[in-house]
């Protein structure tokens, strides 16, 4: 047909959330924004914090602007990637180098570059993912010639099932990714869970002799909302990559910004950073954007609002679960991962529409009979949408 099919494929069909978020647009026009609670898109409300937007006043006002805008190394400005590696080593104590740092566009793009490093095309490798899991693990991990193995999760607490991850280890598996706190559940994986999973890895990577790469992807690591702790994976495993990006921690998704950072742990690490540099330039980033490598120096130790999001997960989960709801409460990320009140989700989906609510059916993320309900709108979404899940709920108990 003289061109890609695979890529015409991923193209041309639409994920359900940006259909949603379509459908949503055009609803607004029709019936009035305020009438629509779009609970579909993890794009957030709470907006950056005011010291990045002064920052990157600061910098257009006094920095170079052939330096300011020009292309930075392929790696990364290396006095960016040194304000990073010290954070990394104040908060975690792992001991990580500026030269084992790689800035990214953004999560999406550390996880494709790590993917890419590691997989090998046409081996057979297979990467597993725990379910629910962010859909697009799917496109990166064939894009990069691997085959996606799902493992599912405990029922009700949605946290690892050690024993069926277990089952799915087998001499093809190449890497792991963990999403904590989660999307689309909120969960956050405890210590014990994280002990329990590298211990298995460990054991298996012994056993077929070979290196099997945890990959940390972790947009919502300052997302959480109790005293839950989340476990940096460098100090349980020695072969993590870790995967983080600004889009949530700074609100900041439109501007691409994030890292790659590889374990000082990491088995012939110095080669597989190298692999991650070799990754990024084929698939063509040349470097992370310049101004925002600046503002993410500036701005490490900013943090949004987070107290908005507490309020929203607090309203509606109390709520949704006197109504009769059924969900984990979640503990971190903005999601909220609710049973359907029938078996099919697209059809519940398909009932909240009716009400004018918008949430996401979950089969695409792995679990059937789920839905998700990004909650990083604004206060007033969650508030006009209480009284529609109240009716939606009765309506399935007449
Ligand atoms: N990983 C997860 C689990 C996500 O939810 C998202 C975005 O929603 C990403 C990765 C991609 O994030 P980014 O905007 O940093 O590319």
């Amino acid at each position: 047909m003289g061109y890609n099919q695979k890529m015409f494929g991923l193209g041309s069909k639409r994920s359900i959330i940006r259909e949603i978020f379509e459908y949503s647009k055009a609803r607004a026009a029709e019936i009035g924004a305020e009438n629509v609670f779009d609970f579909s898109l993890g794009n957030p409300n709470v907006p950056a914090p005011a010291e990045v937007n002064d920052t990157i006043r600061e910098l257009l006002a006094t920095e170079n602007s052939v330096l300011l805008h020009g292309y930075t190394s392929a790696q990364g400005d290396a006095g960016v990637r040194k304000v990073i590696a010290d954070r990394i080593n104040e908060k975690f104590g792992v001991g990580i180098s500026p030269n084992l740092i790689y800035m990214t566009c953004g999560a999406a793009a550390s996880l494709s570059i790590c993917l890419k490093a590691v997989i090998e095309e046409g081996e057979g490798d297979e990467c597993i993912v725990f379910a629910p899991f962010f859909t697009e693990y799917r496109v990166f991990i064939e894009n990069a010639g691997g085959k996606i193995v799902v493992s599912q999760p405990e029922e009700k607490t949605f946290q690892v099932d050690i024993a069926d991850f277990e089952s799915k280890i087998t001499p093809s598996t190449k890497a792991v990714i963990v999403n904590s706190p989660n999307n689309p559940s909120g969960v956050v994986y405890s210590e014990d869970t994280v002990k329990a999973l590298c211990e298995v890895l460990d054991r298996k990577s012994r056993e077929y002799g070979k290196v099997i790469y945890l990959i940390a992807d972790e947009p919502y690591r300052e997302l959480v909302y109790s005293n839950v702790k989340v476990p940096y994976l460098m100090n349980y495993y020695k072969n993590t990559l870790v995967c983080y990006s600004f889009s949530k921690s700074l609100s900041l998704p439109g501007e691409r910004i994030g890292y790659i950072a590889v374990s000082p742990t990491m088995e012939d690490g110095s080669n597989i950073y190298l692999a991650v540099c070799g990754a990024g330039r084929s698939l063509g980033y040349v470097c992370a954007p310049s101004l925002f490598q600046q503002v993410i120096a500036r701005c490490i130790d900013a943090k949004v609002n987070i107290e908005a999001y507490r309020e929203n997960r607090d309203l509606l989960y109390n709520n949704l679960t006197a109504y009769g709801y059924e969900c984990v409460k979640p503990d971190g990320a903005f999601y909220l991962f609710v049973k359907a009140l029938e078996d099919d989700a697209y059809a519940f989906y398909e009932r909240a529409k009716a009400h004018e609510i918008l949430v996401v059916p979950c089969d695409d993320f792995g679990v059937k009979g789920y839905v998700r309900i990004a909650y990083c709108t604004s206060h007033d979404t969650v508030v006009g949408a209480l009284p529609a899940f109240e009716a939606l709920a009765k309506e399935y108990k007449r």
